[in-house]
């Protein structure tokens, strides 16, 4: 944690300068994976309360389900990974220490097949395994590490000032980092080698990475006025492309087919940004002209924009079509009750989120649509059984504890709102924000024994994360 907050505050302001930052001691601090871990963590806490982030839990899940797939047939499976998305129109992705890597929501849009977005993640991942960021350091390549910060910063700046945000997030792409994370030529031919690798054995079409990458490098392929930043920070050249190409012409041709998801994340991003009336337009055209990858894409991307204009029988209308012409579909099946809650029945909704959760149980879409209703009709016992059930499929998922949260307040039991909210904090990261939510519930006053000698234990192993003196001197 501390190492974290040393790191930021020594290059931040060098990083936004001119020159390069003086290292110190850093330079000879040999970044283990458990440091490269805490690092990514302390980022991932601060970026997820940046407008910067995409929050909606299915495109989060499609992209962690993408990434895992790839990951897991990576050649290091003991590393972590998590995968997010960044509300940017150019076409990037990057890895920050500990497995983190970020994506932009113009990649995605760019990507006209899944195996297009998979090669760029493969990519990214085959940095991560080759753990090319620690071996920066550890070469004391100053540069990697200023422009680092200069990203780390930008991201940051988003959550307190999203003017700031947008001026910085420039300057670091114009400076810093245009010039500076690029990895080195080696780096990235060693990347190309991992991620072809993991992209083939994970199942996905390998010509796509050279067919993508090419585009790119010609820069026709672009998204919405967004440049092809991807090119700043992994340089590509004819060479690197070529050799890419020579390495898939000797492995087995495979047609691969994009999976629904792929097709309705993106027409959710598509939906969800610029003007909801633009977003109508663009999709009534491509619907008339037939011009999509999916048609039922464009039927969910329609429903959400008309949401968005609060035009709910026409969103409903959409929903109808999507029922009896698409594969039964759990994002079809969410928005589907979504259209229902917000037109005010809640009761239809609900009946919705849990037929649906019989075919699709760990969709965490519709889990979240349903503890919602029945938490918005007053109905705390039925949520919590609910969220005690996906806690256990989900016991990393912090919102569900939020929920848990709002349904013990609902009930009126004190400790037991205290203690979910502290559990919600200690997995966003927020370990200060967790000891004192224990501490609340310790002074609640309405717990039996039982439950506060719990607390207690907790709160004593959560002041020990954070202060590990404390253990120490326990010792
Ligand atoms: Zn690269």
């Amino acid at each position: 944690m501390k190492f974290v907050y040393f790191l930021l505050l020594m290059f931040i302001p060098v990083a936004m300068a001119d020159g390069l930052p003086d290292l110190g001691e850093v330079a000879q601090t040999v970044m283990t994976p458990q440091d490269e871990q805490r690092i990514g963590e302390e980022i991932l806490r601060d970026v997820a309360s940046s407008g910067e982030v995409v929050n909606d839990i299915e495109v989060i899940d499609y992209l962690q389900a993408l990434g895992y797939r790839l990951a897991t047939n990576g050649p290091d499976n003991r590393q972590r990974f998590t995968f997010f998305v960044v509300r940017d129109n150019s076409i990037n992705a990057f890895a920050l220490p500990g497995g983190v890597i970020g994506v932009h929501t113009g990649l995605i849009q760019s990507a006209t097949s899944e195996s297009e977005l998979a090669s760029v993640l493969a990519h990214e991942i085959g940095h991560v395994v080759q753990r090319h960021l620690a071996r920066m350091v550890a070469q004391q390549r100053q540069d990697a590490w200023q422009s680092f910060a200069a990203m780390a910063f930008a991201l940051l700046a988003s959550r307190s000032n999203p003017q700031l945000a947008g001026a910085s997030l420039q300057a670091a792409q114009a400076g810093a980092i245009q010039k500076q994370l690029d990895y080195t030529r080696e780096h990235e031919r060693e990347a190309d080698r991992v991620g072809l690798q993991i992209l083939n054995q994970a199942g996905f079409d390998t010509r796509a990475m050279p067919a993508f990458f090419e585009q790119l490098m010609k820069g026709t392929r672009f998204y919405e006025g967004g440049a092809p930043s991807f090119l700043r920070t992994h340089p590509l050249t004819t060479e690197r492309i070529a050799d890419i190409r020579n390495r898939v012409e000797q492995l087995p041709y495979r047609q691969v087919v994009d999976s629904d998801e792929f097709h309705y994340v993106r027409a959710k991003l598509r939906a969800t940004q610029g003007s909801p009336q633009q977003a109508i337009e663009w999709f009534d055209e491509t619907l008339r002209d037939k011009r999509y990858g999916s048609e039922a894409a464009q039927h969910y991307g329609l429903a959400i924009a008309r949401m968005r204009t609060n035009n709910l029988e026409a969103a409903r209308q959409e929903v109808r079509w999507l029922h009896e012409h698409a594969p039964h579909h759990a994002m079809i099946e969410t928005l589907a009750a979504n259209v229902e809650a917000s037109m005010g029945n809640p009761l239809e909704a609900q009946r919705i989120y849990q037929q649906a959760l019989r075919t699709f149980p760990d969709h965490r879409g519709l889990i979240y649509g349903d503890a919602d209703v029945l938490l918005a009709t007053g109905q705390p016992d039925a949520a919590l059984k609910l969220l005690a059930e996906k806690l256990q499929t989900y016991p990393g998922d912090a919102h569900l504890y939020e929920l848990q949260s709002q349904a013990y307040t609902q009930q009126g039991k004190n400790l037991l709102r205290h203690q979910a909210q502290g559990e919600a904090y200690y997995r966003s990261y927020n370990l200060p924000s967790a000891v004192e939510q224990m501490e609340l519930a310790l002074k609640s006053g309405d717990g039996d024994f039982y439950q506060l000698s719990i607390v207690e234990a907790r709160l004593k192993q959560l002041r020990q994360m954070l202060d590990p003196k404390d253990k120490k001197r326990e010792k």
